[in-house]
């Protein structure tokens, strides 16, 4: 083509002001968060950004607050820059599937972070195995507490990943109800994960139970949180063995002064790293290597899992050792 046409072709396609070409070389991703607000998923943020533009791909990046129509409204705005590759950490994972099939109209790459996304045509998954957390979670508070009443505090009946660590902790659980070594007197989902429905929830268990609970399995450090405050204003805060996930630096606090029984260490780092791998070769058309696939309700998504730790008293150094905090971040105030 000769400069002339060239120019001509290159005004003629501002002018339908269509998206820029893919540039194999500087890959363009945008990353659409849930919730900033929230301590892991910031650090998400920074550890893809760093990556991927090692990579040369620019990142950008937008947080829906916990807003689904904002979400959707972020990606559709993604879609107009003419990104290459979207990842998606869906506030509700039933409401993106015409936001996805959008992109995928215009060509873009769709990337589940984290959370799986329902009942869409997305091209890749990637997370930790949410199913073994789920496991890690229950032994970790039925080996502390092997009988008794248990309540089990569910995440955001939004977000796929509270029933899977559902199952995997029903999974543990279930031979010992069966055996009638524990009862199970209470379940219940906690919106947004928010720790101050927590909070209630767990107050109005304690009441409904005469405080006759011997053990929470908690799905994430937050409601964890809300459920020990509940928990520590009936005196019985480091008494009733509790789980969490996210090693957030309050929840390890927690761990150490023996609030709270366990954590699950998800390195972010290292999903995070994977996930802009994973995208630019998605962006270059490469083929990323899978290590499973998981059904989202329209079809087998590749799916890379990986592969969490439980963390308690006895091995919670490991965090300084993994530079996920330095020792002043965990004895601090
Ligand atoms: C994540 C957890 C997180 C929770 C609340 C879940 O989908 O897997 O790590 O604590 O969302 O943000």
């Amino acid at each position: 083509m000769n400069l002339l046409k060239r120019t001509l072709l290159a005004s003629a396609l501002a002018l339908l002001s269509l998206p820029a070409m893919a540039d194999a070389a500087h890959p363009k991703i945008g990353f659409s968060i849930d919730d900033l607000r929230l301590e892991r998923w910031s650090r998400d943020r920074d550890y893809f950004v760093a990556a991927a533009e090692k990579m040369n791909a620019k990142v950008f990046v937008q947080s829906a607050d916990a807003n689904e129509q904002k979400q959707i409204s972020q990606i559709e705005n993604l879609i107009s820059r003419g990104v290459d590759v979207i990842v998606i950490v869906p506030f509700n994972a039933t409401v993106l599937t015409n936001a996805v099939a959008e992109a995928k109209k215009a060509g873009i790459k769709v990337v589940s972070y984290d959370r799986l996304i329902l009942n869409a045509d997305i091209d890749a998954y990637i997370s930790f195995d949410n199913e073994k957390v789920g496991e890690m979670q229950a032994n970790g508070v039925l080996k502390a507490a092997p009988k008794g009443n248990y309540f089990l505090l569910g995440g955001a009946p939004t977000d796929n990943n509270a029933k899977v660590l559902r199952e995997g902790q029903m999974k543990v659980l279930q031979p010992a109800i069966d055996k009638g070594d524990i009862k199970i007197v209470g379940q219940q989902w906690v919106k947004e994960w928010n720790p101050t429905e927590a909070l209630s929830i767990v107050e109005n268990a304690l009441t409904r139970n005469n405080n006759k609970i011997d053990g929470i399995v908690a799905s994430n450090d937050a409601t964890a949180g809300g459920a020990i405050q509940a928990l520590a204003a009936q005196q019985m805060a480091g008494k009733v063995p509790i789980s969490g996930q996210d090693a957030d630096l309050a929840a390890v606090k927690r761990v150490i002064d023996g609030t709270q029984t366990m954590t699950v260490y998800k390195p972010l780092k290292l999903i995070a790293s994977e996930a802009a791998k994973l995208s630019v070769q998605l962006a270059r058309n490469e083929k990323p290597t899978y290590s499973s696939q998981y059904d989202n309700g329209s079809k087998k998504v590749d799916t890379i899992l990986l592969t969490p730790i439980p963390l308690t008293k006895d091995n919670i150094d490991l965090l300084e050792k993994d530079g996920f905090y330095t020792k002043a971040q965990i004895a601090g105030q």
